[in-house]
């Protein structure tokens, strides 16, 4: 018996997402220790997550199966967004509620507006659904028109993200209205929604079409946690609820997002850190001359590196410990995104430009 006879062979071709490497794999191949790295590769908070949560994990009911129908989560959600339980699903981070998304409606195509996000191409592929790249216009504002021909071409679910990772833009009302009123499911992406732009989650009471999707991953400083959630209309919250798998959300993921809720007031003074400190990383890069930081409603900035090849600048980067997002997409080639930290990141990030 061969083995590759047993698998599926439209897989092969599947590196397209190419997750961050452990920081300790980093440091030991960069040649410094850990607590020397300057990571803002990945959008994640430096601040780490608020005391009262890490209590909160810490004291969650280990030896206990989670609650296959997250109703305490779901009703503190529904709380601090203004909707009902029924509207909410939680996950295993919102990337488990996008592969939930996709294997509900198992459509032919999903139509992905690039650059954006690399998971929708994963784990559209993953599921045998054709990813359909609908190019953004210049300034990287959706092409509602080349959407709609990919919705006619088959695109059974269209992701948006707003604001876009990585080039930090909304989605604008108007053309979500236009992309709603088509023949599919329409995915908001609000990973970075706690940062700035207008979240659409009061549209889905009037749209039956339409999902939005939130996480603590980036806001709470809970990445490493996994945990998120979407909000929709009841009826497809409900055939989301029977189709995920029934522990998808562990005990510590259950109270840690849960207390950030409790706590949101509080972490609120971070997230308006970070945003301050994303417009004050922007300046100062600008004033160097060569990167040109675009506007990001996000946590993360996405700059042009003019003449540099953005591989080079990245690279350089890291060899004095500072981590940066390139990509190898030609139509990304020439930026390097950045993700906003603590006024010292910001610091040690700009000393370490001036010397490359
Ligand atoms: C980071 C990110 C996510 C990941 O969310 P998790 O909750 O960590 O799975 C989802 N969407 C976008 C656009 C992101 O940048």
């Amino acid at each position: 018996m061969k083995l590759r006879e047993l698998l599926r062979t439209d897989l092969e071709d599947l590196e397209d997402y190419v997750p961050v490497k452990p920081l300790d794999v980093l440091a030991a191949e960069i040649g410094l220790p850990v607590e020397r790295l300057v990571k803002l590769d990945a959008n994640e908070n430096l601040y780490g997550p608020h005391p009262e949560v890490l209590e909160a994990i810490r004291s969650a009911p280990f030896h206990i199966y989670p609650d296959p129908g997250q109703q305490a989560l779901r009703e503190a959600i529904a709380r601090f967004l203004d909707v009902e339980a029924e509207n909410v699903v939680a996950g295993t981070g919102a990337d488990d509620l996008l592969d939930i998304l996709i294997r509900l409606v198992m459509p032919k195509a999903i139509a992905i507006p690039t650059p954006t996000f690399g998971m929708y191409r994963f784990l559209a592929k993953i599921s045998r659904a054709k990813p359909i790249e609908v190019p953004r216009r210049p300034n990287f504002d959706l092409d509602v028109v080349a959407l709609k021909h990919a919705v006619q071409a088959g695109a059974g679910i269209v992701f948006l993200t707003s604001p876009n990772n990585p080039t930090g833009n909304p989605v604008n009302r108007a053309e979500l209205e236009a992309i709603c009123a088509l023949d599919t499911l329409v995915v908001v992406d609000e990973a970075y929604i706690e940062f700035g732009g207008e979240s659409v989650v009061s549209m889905i009471a009037s749209h039956p079409n339409l999902v939005v999707l939130r996480t603590f991953s980036k806001w709470a400083g809970l990445a490493g946690l996994r945990v998120g959630y979407s909000v929709s209309d009841p009826e497809l919250a409900s055939h989301m609820m029977s189709l995920k798998q029934p522990y998808n959300v562990n005990v510590a993921a259950d109270a840690g997002a849960r207390a950030a809720l409790a706590h949101f007031a509080e972490i609120k003074e971070t997230i308006a850190s970070i945003v301050a400190e994303r417009d004050r990383m922007a300046r100062l890069c600008a004033e160097l001359g060569w990167l040109t930081p675009l506007p990001s409603q996000a946590n993360f900035v996405l700059f042009a590196v003019g003449e540099r090849r953005a591989v080079d600048v990245a690279a350089a980067l890291r060899s004095k410990g500072v981590l940066v997002r390139y990509y190898e997409r030609p139509d990304l080639v020439n930026y390097i995104r950045i993700s906003a930290g603590r006024p010292e990141d910001t610091d040690r990030l700009l000393a370490v430009l001036r010397e490359i």
